[in-house]
Formats: C-alpha cells, structure tokens, sequence
C-alpha cells in the first residue's frame, strides 16, 4: 500500500518543521494528523478522529475550522508549542490535480504579533544567547513593536549578569548555540522555571549569515555603521541569530525592525529574580499579579506604548545621574502644572497602539478599521505636538520634535477608507467610492451604465454626424450602435458590424465591449479594485513605518512621564536628589508607597540614614508585625524610584547612585527543589557576600533564623561583619536575637535601630516607628497572644520562657564565638526567677530584672 499523494506531501511538510505543530490547510479546516493530532486533540480537548491515507490504518486526525484557528493557536503557543501554518497556495476550483500547499508562518512563544494574544502592557520578547568560552553575547527583540536590543557579558560573573538580564526582560522564548545549552541550566531564572528552557538551534548561530541579514535588515554597509565592528563577532552573531529566526518564522523580513540598540548591562541597577519579587516590583507576591506592585501604584499610562515603556522604567532602573535627572526634571515640570498634565493626559486617552500596529502594517495584515483608527489617532498629534514644545524640561521638548505630523496619511486614510467598512474583506466595500473613479464606476454600473450609454450615444452622434444613430442591447453579443441604411456611407471605420436587420446596421466597438465587460462583471472587478487600492495604502503606509515608530516612542515616553508625574502629584511625593558625589542615603519621613496605597489607616514615616562610615549597616530590632520588614523594603523602594526617574514618598530625599540591590526576604521558591529552608538561605547569602560592591544596598531579612539559635546567631553576626568591614556595603539587617545589638560598638558601621512598640497592661501596640537603640526583648508572646492564642497557652509560653532564660544562650561577640558562662551562679538567677511575678510586673522593672540577671551571668 502507498501512502496518498496529499499524505506524501503532509509528511514532507512535517519533516521540514518537526519541532512545531503543523496546521495542514484542507478548505475551510486546518487539520493535523499522526502525533500532532493526538497533542492538539489532548491540549485543546478536540475529538481525535481519523483519516484514509492510503495505508492500512487511518492516520489519526484531529481538525479545527479555519476561522477559529487564532484562539487554538493561542491556546497551544501559551502551552509553549509552536505551530506552523501550511495554507493553500493555489485556489482549489482552479487547479487541476494536487492543491499547492506550503509553510507561510511558524507562530512560537516568542514570535507571535497577533494583538488579541498579546498583553496590551506588557513586551513579548524572543531572545538569543550565544555563549563562548568567555563571553555570553545576548539580542531580545519583540517582533510586535519592532524593539531590538543587544549586549555583551563578560568575566567571572556573566552567569550571574545573565540571570538578572532575565529577571530583568523575562523573554517568552530563548534560543541558544550547542556550548550554552548545558550552561543554560545552572541558570536560576530557568530552574526557578521563570523563563523557558533554552532551545538549541546551532543553525541561527553563524558569523557569514549574521552579517548578511543585519546588513539586509537595517540597510547599511557594513557592521560597523551599527556599532558591531569585527571585535564585536559574538554580538553580530546574537543579533543576526535573532533576524535569522524572525525569517524562519515569518517567512519574510520584518520590516518595523530598524533601529538596533547595543546596550551596556551595567546602564541599569541590577536586580534578580529574588530582589524583583521580595520589593514586589512588577507583581506582587501574594496576589501574583500586578495588583500590589509598584508597577500597579505608578502605572497611569493611558496608552499601550506607555504602558510597556513604564514597565521596562520600573524593571531597569537607571545608573546615569544625567539620565536620571532629564526624567526627574520633567516629572518636576508636569507634577507642578495640573493644566499641562490633564491636557496631555486626555489627548493619550484612546491613543492608539500604533508601535503594535506598526507590526501589522509590515506584516500586510493591518485592516482597513486599525487603518481608520490610526487616522483618528494622527488627528490628535498637532495639539500633542504644541502642548510638548512649550515645555521646558529635555525630555518633554525632544518628545515635541519627534513627532512628525503626518497630515498626508491622515487624508489619504479618512478618503479612502470607508468607515462601516466590514470585518470580513472577502465581499469588498471598505474602500470609500469617492476615493476612485473607477471603483465608483463599478459600484454603480447599472446607473452609471445607462448615463454613460446615453452619453456615448450622443457623443457618437455627433463625431459621426449620423443623426439616427442609436445604442441597444441584445442577449447575443451584448452593447450595439444602431444605424439605419440612410447613415450607412458615414459610419467610421472602427465600428465592427455584428448584425444586419431588414433597415439597419448593428455595430460594437471596443469601448462599448469595455463597458459591457464593466457592467455585467462589476461586482468581482470592484472587489479586485478595493484590494488593489488597499495594497497601494498598505504600502503607502510600510513607508511611514519609521516615523511612526518615533511618533510612537514619543508619546510614550511622554505617556510615562505625565503618570509618575500625576502620581507624585495626588501621593505627595517630593523629588530626590540623586547623584554621585554623595555617597548616602539620607530619607526623611520616607514612606513604603504601597503598603501606604493598600492600607486604610495612616501610615507612619520613618527616617533613614546609610553611608559609607559610621552608618553602614542598619540593625533593627523589634517583635514581628512591628514593621521591619515593610521599612527596610520601603528603603529599597524609595532608593530604586530614584534611579527610576520616579518622584519618592518622604519629606526629602537624597540618594547615592547604586549599582545592585539585594534581598534575603523569607522563604523562596527553591524550597520547592527540595533544599531545605537553611541551605536555601546560606546560598542566597553567599550570593549576596560573593557580588555585593561598596554601592550596593542589601536588605536581610531574619537570616540564621533556619538553624539552631546558636549556629544562627553566630552565622548573623559574622554576614554582618563581613558586609561592613570587607564590603562597605549598605545593608538592612533584622534580627530577633536581640544578642545581636552588642555588635554595635564592636563592629564599624553598625547602628542599632528598634521598631517602637508601646506596651500597657500586658498588652502591646505597634508604633511602626523606628527609633535608634535596640528593643529590650522579643514580645514573640504578646504577639502571640494578639494573634489569638488561647489565654493557658499563652501564661504555659511564659513559664516555659523563664525556664529556658534561665539556661538559654548569653551573648554572643564580635569575633563570632558564642561564649556560654558555665559558672554562672545558677541557683541565685533562678532565685530571682521564682520571686519575679510576671502578672504584675511593669516594664521598667523587667528591664531592670532581666539587667540584673544578665549582669550576674556574665559576670
Ligand atoms: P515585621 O517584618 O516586623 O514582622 P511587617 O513589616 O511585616 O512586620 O509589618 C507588619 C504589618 O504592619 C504590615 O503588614 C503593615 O500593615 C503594618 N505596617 C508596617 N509598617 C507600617 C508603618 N510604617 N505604618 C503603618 N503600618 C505599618
């Protein structure tokens, strides 16, 4: 038995593309057969069926009608499939034999341009790496706004660098070269399944190729015009890898594509994936989504362009004090002049996507309603135009230049297109009839065929001179002129005889036959009209792409700034200096913006105070739920809205420029990978001890608290020594081992800070205050007695908690050892012990006996 010649071909279709789905167009279905009919019929819960391909068994089949396809495929490429689409070349009635058939898209994760599958807010990045011995070369482009940027990683640490680039664009689809496979699964961002698992694919990786398609691609003359001279192979390689696979895919170039950016990584302040998520950066942890992040507090954009600009402020902050302040002073500009800002602000409502739509427009699938809409748009750009010239800050006035007004599109889109033009095209009737005489002819040929006839007619008339002449019409051959015997000797030459009657002559001639053949085909020839016009605007418009592009980048830079500019406004924030000639961070009355924003009471403000010498490590002390953990984030926050262009919640502000923050926050996810809580933290410490420089922050959260209290004290006391003494890195360090708070004194830079709580009757109040000076004990038990506790577990905690003080662990000293005074008088402590009555015992007197016994053991 042999396989059917359509099967034949199926099957030489799915060799060329065995790693995606393939989609094989049968009329009005898309079907797939064998293995891929049994995923899609399993992924997308279809009916698996099946179909005679010639050989004994039916090849399973699973079908999907064509016009549903763009959900399916969706729904696959979410599930991280790709899907290659096979269409009909040929028109089936029209050809004899096999329907020519061929691959004319591949959708992947990180290709799709499709709108309805995008987030409006967010990039859709594919991205390269190419790794070498020594150097990682890395290109993300997001084929649905044309954005491409490249840069080079190198030294000891470029693992690491790599993994905050992923924290920092979280690529949907990552390609890579044979060497870097392996690499790719130290990496945390991947085992903490953040991105997709690299996908190897040497073929793309290839210096001659590269060259030729970045030469195509941004039309130059060689590499150098775009900063990637022949020292810089590695990184042609990563940015041709990228073109090559845009090509594979789309089967065309992408033509929005035209700007290339080579980036320096240490531009932006780094951040990994556990910095991102502790300080709830673009998402919050609990909720998961972007509600309770700082993205939702100071996401105000009104477009889509400005939406995923501020996410890209918000996911790399700057490290260029010039850069920092052309956005600070803006912000400045916009959050002091109400007028200006609504203005704007109203003139973005609505405003179209137009970086996306440039996607389509190079793509030849824009419809002539995203057309209407773009002129709708365009309209809007002379008011914009004139708002931002007239500002005085850089960035706002440069935005003003960019914009090119395009008044030509505008016109000829509102002329041409029709604006109840339907969604499906097939039937024509989108294309105004006012736009061309020839589509007006079509559309109304019946009229038009009639007044133009008697028009002709009279017209010939007259050239002739034949007085009788007339025009008829007859089912045999159509449109005829008429004339009677008596005018015979006067009928030109290029009149055709066709009939002759018993008193007349009938004649055609070719304009007539043209007309007829308009008439009584006016409808397709009208529909092939319209889609002739509409390609000429189509590509009218691919040659705009560049200035729509910078039109668009424009605005939403613009967009970007008007929202942090009316966040600062209604939140009443101030602007922080930034710079780096100072080397602290100084807030005053600082407070976190989000926790402000969800909470509905008022939120206390603290202060801060870091430098490089006395106050390198802040050690705060305090019960749980007193807000350590909120002030030392609030700290981060407020340090990286600095380096965000953003306006900072706090009276003042004055921030040194950093290069990296860390955190150590909780539990993470690698608890999940089967390390225990301890292992997982001394790992994430030793991270921090490895990288952390003199300019950066580092937040530490309660760590030792996974090991014994003694191993764990020791361990918190020796990171503390080390991030002051070797590292002079600023670090907010809380603890409950309140035995931590001798290192002050001992250790340079350490200050202690306690977080305020007020305590009457045996029961305690949080002030959220933090205040120099270290908390006098723990309050774990009031605290527990606030969460609800039972009264006799409570008062069995306290008996429990005199016994083991009685015998616990004494203190610990700068030179990490743990010292325990065996010869303490044990006997007398306890004697003190028995005659303290904790239910009628004021604080002060506490303090005073817990002195007295803590004077005795040590002595
Ligand atoms: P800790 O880390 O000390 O256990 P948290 O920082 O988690 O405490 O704070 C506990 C709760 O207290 C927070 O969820 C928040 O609602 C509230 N809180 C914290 N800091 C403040 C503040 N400065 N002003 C008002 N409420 C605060």
């Amino acid at each position: 038995m042999a396989l059917s010649p359509m099967m034949k071909h199926y099957l030489e279709m799915k060799e060329k593309h065995p790693d995606a789905i393939l989609f094989y167009r049968l009329g009005d279905f898309y079907e797939m057969f064998f293995e891929d009919a049994e995923i899609v019929s399993r992924e997308l819960e279809l009916t698996l069926t099946g179909k005679d391909c010639g050989l004994e068994k039916r090849a399973p089949m699973c079908g999907i009608p064509h016009h549903a396809a763009p959900t399916y495929i969706s729904r696959l490429i979410a599930e991280g499939y790709k899907v290659a689409i096979c269409e009909q070349l040929s028109d089936p009635k029209a050809s004899k034999g096999l329907v020519q058939r061929d691959v004319v898209q591949i959708v992947t994760p990180g290709t799709v341009f499709e709108h309805d599958v995008l987030e409006a807010k967010r990039n859709n990045f594919l991205m390269s790496v190419y790794g070498t011995k020594n150097k990682i070369t890395v290109c993300y482009s997001d084929i649905s706004t044309g954005f491409i940027e490249a840069l080079e990683l190198s030294g000891d640490e470029r693992i690491k660098l790599l993994d905050d680039v992923l924290a920092r664009v979280k690529p949907s689809e990552i390609l890579c070269n044979l060497a870097f496979k392996n690499e790719s699964y130290s990496l945390s961002a991947v085992k903490l399944g953040y991105v997709p698992e690299f996908y190897q694919k040497d073929e793309i990786f290839e210096y001659s190729k590269a060259k030729n398609i970045i030469i195509e691609q941004f039309a130059v003359n060689n590499l150098s015009a775009l900063g990637l001279s022949t020292d810089k192979k590695e990184l042609s390689i990563a940015v041709g890898s990228v073109l090559l696979y845009f090509e594979e895919t789309q089967k065309r170039l992408i033509s929005n594509i035209k700007k290339l950016s080579i980036i320096q990584d240490s531009r932006y302040v780094h951040l990994d994936i556990l910095a991102r998520k502790n300080l709830e950066l673009a998402q919050s942890s609990s909720l998961n989504q972007k509600k309770g992040s700082l993205l939702w507090l100071l996401d105000k954009t009104k477009t889509s362009m400005g939406g995923r600009l501020l996410k890209s402020f918000i996911d790399q902050p700057l490290r260029d004090q010039q850069q920092i302040n052309d956005r600070l002073d803006s912000v400045e500009e916009l959050a002091g002049d109400l007028i200006l800002r609504e203005s704007l602000a109203d003139t973005f409502n609505g405003f179209l996507d137009i970086e996306r739509k440039c996607s389509k427009i190079a793509a030849g699938t824009i419809t002539p309603k995203e057309c209407l809409a773009l002129a709708e748009t365009l309209k809007r750009l002379p008011e914009i135009k004139n708002l931002l010239m007239g500002c005085k800050s850089k960035l706002l006035r440069e935005s003003g230049e960019r914009i090119v007004l395009l008044s030509d599109i505008q016109k000829v889109l509102t002329d041409a297109i029709d604006p109840m033009a339907p969604a499906n095209l097939k039937d024509g009737g989108y294309i105004l009839s006012s736009y061309n005489e020839e589509l007006y002819q079509l559309r109304n040929a019946g009229e038009y065929g009639k007044q133009w006839l008697a028009e002709y007619e009279k017209d010939q008339k007259e050239r002739t001179g034949i007085k009788n002449l007339k025009t008829g019409y007859n089912r045999v051959f159509g449109y005829y002129i008429e004339v009677t015997n008596s005018g015979l000797s006067m009928v030109p030459d290029t009149y055709i005889r066709k009939q002759t009657t018993t008193n007349s002559e009938r004649y055609i001639t070719p304009e007539l036959k043209e007309m007829e053949y308009k008439i009584l085909n006016s409808k397709e020839q009208s529909i092939e009209l319209e889609s002739k016009l509409y390609a000429e605007i189509k590509n009218y418009l691919v040659s705009y792409i560049s200035e729509l592009s910078e039109i668009s980048s424009a605005v939403a830079l613009a967009d970007c700034l008007i929202s942090f500019a009316s966040v600062a406004a209604d939140k009443n924030y101030v602007r922080p200096k930034i710079s780096n000639d100072f080397k602290h961070i100084k807030i005053v009355a600082g407070r976190h913006p989000v926790v402000e924003a969800m909470m509905e009471g008022e939120f206390s403000s603290n202060d801060t105070i870091l430098d490089e010498n006395e106050n390198r490590t802040m050690l705060i002390t305090g019960p749980n739920m007193a807000g350590k953990s909120t002030y030392m984030r609030q700290v981060a926050i407020i340090t990286l809205m600095a380096h965000m262009g953003s306006f900072v919640p706090a009276k003042s502000a004055e921030i040194s420029i950093i290069d990296r923050v860390f955190t150590r926050v909780g539990a993470s996810d690698d608890l999940a990978f089967g390390q225990s809580t301890f292992m997982v933290e001394m790992s994430e410490v030793s991270n921090i001890i490895n990288n952390a420089t003199d300019k950066s922050l580092i937040i530490l959260d309660e760590v030792g608290r996974g090991t014994s209290t003694y191993d764990g004290m020791s361990i918190a006391s020796a990171i503390i020594e080390y991030l002051s003494n070797h590292l002079h890195a600023k670090t907010l360090f809380s603890t409950h081992y309140h035995e931590l708070t001798d290192l002050e004194g001992k250790i340079d830079g350490v200050k202690n800070y306690r977080v305020m709580v007020k305590e009457w009757d045996n029961n305690i109040v949080f002030l959220h205050k933090i205040a120099r000076g270290s908390a006098n004990r723990s309050f774990g038990i009031e605290v527990a007695k606030l969460a609800g506790l039972p009264n006799e577990l409570i008062s069995r905690a306290k008996e429990i908690l005199i016994e083991r003080e009685s015998t616990g662990p004494q203190s610990v000293v700068a030179n990490n050892e743990v010292k325990i005074d065996t010869n303490a008088n044990v006997a007398e402590v306890i004697n003190i012990l028995k005659d303290t009555d904790m239910d009628n015992i004021s604080p002060l007197m506490a303090f005073g006996t817990l002195q007295n016994l803590v004077d005795k053991v040590k002595k």
